[in-house]
């Protein structure tokens, strides 16, 4: 199955998030189904990255969008494991500091989008900018409604940089959130990640419902389309999130650089000189027959 088609919304739609099915596994039985799969899906995702590293022509930025606990640092961490790190970025985004607050929404995000070559994760984004911000009238509406066309005008402008753009929204019913709440709340390892503020945002998830459905209606585009990815089995979320990734790539048609010297001669002359003659650390080629 081809989760790209099921799970995308096709730009111009509108998405009924309860309409759709959060502990959707698709042919997949269990986690254990599921791991050979995800295994060679990262071994995949690690090569494709490597050359989209070494070709320089492509860049990808790569956004995480969810409620509290929807699994957007698993998510991050899933697909990052895979990578290697010198062509990754990860930015998490926060509320913005006072000096952010004095600047238009996207002047703390431009620079952190990816270079040709490099990979970049959005944990949170810009989109906070028409969700928290919205839901919590942080700005008047007449502010937050203009954003989303000038959201899809700075994505655009990346693309025709060379930057794919894969949006991702990881989504959880709430009765899945509470049990992820109680599993942070009993596990010392995860006390860390609980606050009072999760209980209190729980209270606004039909408004959050409703901005997270504009969102994905009015900025689901052909140059960055959103994906709703049911995000209750964190295997599924992973496993759909890294093939979309993959595939993605694939498409591409990456290719590792061509080598810019003859590699023939070097290994003819250059590296049979030092075999011969282990001594020769300047590899002088006039003492073999080129
Ligand atoms: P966390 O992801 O749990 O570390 O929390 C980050 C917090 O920053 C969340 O409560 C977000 O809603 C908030 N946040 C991120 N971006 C913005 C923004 N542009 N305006 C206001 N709050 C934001
Ligand atoms: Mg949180």
């Amino acid at each position: 199955m081809d989760l790209r088609k099921r799970l995308v919304v096709e730009p111009g739609s509108r998405v009924t998030l309860s309409d759709v099915d959060a502990a959707f596994h698709g042919s997949y039985s269990s986690s254990a189904d599921a791991k050979a799969d995800l295994e060679a899906q990262a071994t995949r995702l690690g090569s494709l990255q490597q050359k989209l590293y070494g070709e320089k022509k492509h860049a990808l930025l790569i956004i995480l969008q969810g409620i509290d606990a929807a699994g957007k640092d698993g998510t991050c961490w899933h697909v990052m494991a895979a990578m290697n790190p010198q062509g990754c970025t990860v930015k998490s985004f926060k509320q913005p500091t006072e000096e952010e607050l004095l600047h238009d929404f996207l002047w703390r995000v431009h620079p952190h989008t990816p270079g040709l070559g490099q990979v970049a994760v959005f944990n949170r984004s810009h989109y906070e900018d028409v969700l928290v911000v919205r839901v919590h009238d942080l700005v008047p509406a007449a502010v937050w409604s203009k954003r989303y066309e000038l959201i899809n005008d700075f994505e655009k402008m990346l693309t025709q940089k060379g930057v794919t753009i894969l949006k991702f929204f990881l989504y959880i019913t709430p009765e899945e959130q509470l049990e992820r709440f109680r599993q942070r709340l009993e596990d010392p390892a995860r006390q860390w990640k609980i606050s009072e503020s999760d209980y209190k945002e729980r209270a606004f998830w039909d408004q959050y419902t409703a901005a997270y459905e504009d969102m994905l209606a009015k900025c689901s585009t052909p140059h960055a389309p959103w994906y709703v990815i049911p995000a209750n089995h964190k295997w599924f979320r992973n496993l759909a999130v890294s093939q979309i990734i993959e595939k993605t790539l694939d498409e591409m048609n990456l290719q590792l650089p061509a080598p810019s010297v003859d590699i023939a001669h070097i290994r003819r002359v250059y590296h049979a000189a030092v075999v011969a003659d282990p001594a020769a650390t300047d590899a002088d080629p006039s003492r073999l027959k080129g």
